[in-house]
């Protein structure tokens, strides 16, 4: 039997490619826009960075890491965010004296072991920004606005951005305790694991799926957060800033974001038609993850969306591109083998001046070649004979039209390349 991609990866190929350039274009366009350059870091990192970073107690460290040894016997894991290489880098390149603030978008696969299930991944892809370097509630309310810019961008017209915000780590001392009273009474109906968490990290009671979890940790009004003076005033910013920036968002809805190195204000965007669990982008303060990690004590404030899930929410949004309009190119007919090298040159004229151009190497007939050529998404088929060549002429088709010229060889790639060009989609 032939071999299979792994379940929990995709192969992605003809128009589900547009799609997803799209979506690449529109994120890496607007980050730009907002004055965030782009940084690529590796797939693999030393596992160390997210063990210190993500948090030991977390589901992605315990389950949901892809986690191996190289031959040298390192560690190493293939990344399941995106935040934690970034800050790394951060520091590695020194930007944290070079440039002291930093915004930098990012794009690209992430990985996750866990059991594959729908709109769940292995490898799944996300476009995301980070910046790194200053305590400024603008910053939230600017990259917040990113994310909600980029996804309107991307046709997902309908989302509901939940804002809260988790405070410092006094507060989140004060609110873990203030948890932990609440939850003691019922500790026995808890799951094993959320009572191994109570002690270590009762925040993570607030995200375990189990229902029964779920209805005690939630049994209340409010915010399980208390905060101080200062994040109150640092919340009450980002919450008018987002107001004058003409962004709505719901401060009533109670969530945490499941990873260790949150503090203050945290979000998610949810898209109506994607399940009730899922937030196609997400994200918030992490003003101790730099200096965690070897840094300065600075603030900063990033977003992850996924890309898979931008798309399952466009889709409801966006027409599907129209099939004519997305043609581009020329194929090339001949009528007979041996007028291959002609056709060749010719297809050479065409590339030399933008225009994509294809032909068929394998002796197939007429009739084949123009069947391929429908099938191939070309603009304009272009047919040319024996007696054409003596006649210096070519037959060209419009396939997205229907309708059909003969034209001079000699001015046939000025025929092509202007309506052929102008035809073209950028992806
Ligand atoms: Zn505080
Ligand atoms: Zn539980």
């Amino acid at each position: 039997m032939a071999l299979q991609s792994l379940r929990g990866t995709t192969d992605l190929l003809g128009e589900t490619v547009h799609q997803w350039s799209r979506v690449e274009h529109t994120a890496r366009r607007l980050a730009k826009l907002y004055g965030y350059s782009e940084i690529r870091t590796p797939l693999i990192e030393d596992a160390a960075l997210f063990l210190r970073s993500v948090g030991e107690t977390t589901d992605i460290i315990q389950k949901e890491m892809f986690r191996f040894e190289d031959r040298g016997g390192h560690e190493i894991v293939l990344r399941p965010e995106g935040t934690a290489s970034i800050v790394r880098a951060y520091l590695e390149h020194h930007l944290d004296k070079n440039q002291g603030f930093a915004k930098l978008f990012y794009l690209g696969p992430m990985f996750r072991a866990e059991r594959p299930q729908a709109g769940r991944f292995r490898q799944f892809h996300q476009y995301g920004a980070e910046a790194i370097g200053s305590s400024s509630p603008w910053v939230d309310v600017e990259a917040i606005t990113l994310c909600v810019e980029i996804l309107r961008g991307c046709g997902v017209a309908s989302t509901d951005v939940w804002l809260s915000s988790m405070g410092c780590r006094d507060d989140q001392r004060r609110s873990a305790e203030a948890l932990r009273k609440r939850l003691r009474p019922h500790l026995g109906k808890l799951c094993k694991e959320c009572q191994a968490r109570f002690e270590k990290n009762v925040f993570r009671v607030l995200d375990c799926k189990n229902p029964a979890c779920h209805e005690i940790a939630w049994d209340f009004k409010g915010s399980p957060f208390l905060l101080c003076d200062a994040c109150t005033a640092h919340f009450n910013d980002v919450r008018q800033g987002l107001k004058g920036a003409g962004i709505a968002y719901d401060d009533t809805k109670t969530f945490a974001r499941g990873l260790d190195y949150y503090t203050r204000t945290v979000f998610e965007v949810r898209a109506k038609g994607l399940g009730a669990q899922d937030a196609v982008a997400a994200g918030g303060r992490y003003d101790h993850l730099v200096e965690e990690l070897g840094g300065p004590s600075v603030g900063a404030f990033g977003f992850a969306a996924g890309i898979e899930r931008v798309l399952m929410a466009a889709s409801g949004d966006v027409k599907p591109a129209d099939a004519a309009a997305s043609r581009r190119g020329v194929y090339l007919a001949i009528a007979q083998p041996d007028l291959t090298g002609e056709g060749f040159r010719l297809i050479q004229t065409l590339r030399s001046r933008g225009v994509p151009a294809t032909m068929d190497y394998d002796s197939k007939s007429l009739k084949a070649q123009l069947r391929e050529a429908d099938k191939s998404g070309c603009q304009f088929v272009a047919v040319l004979g024996a007696k054409e060549l003596q006649e210096q002429t070519i037959t060209i088709k419009d396939l997205g039209q229907g309708s059909q010229r003969t034209v001079r060889l000699a001015s046939f790639a000025e025929e092509i390349a202007g309506p052929a060009k102008a035809s073209c989609h950028s992806s």
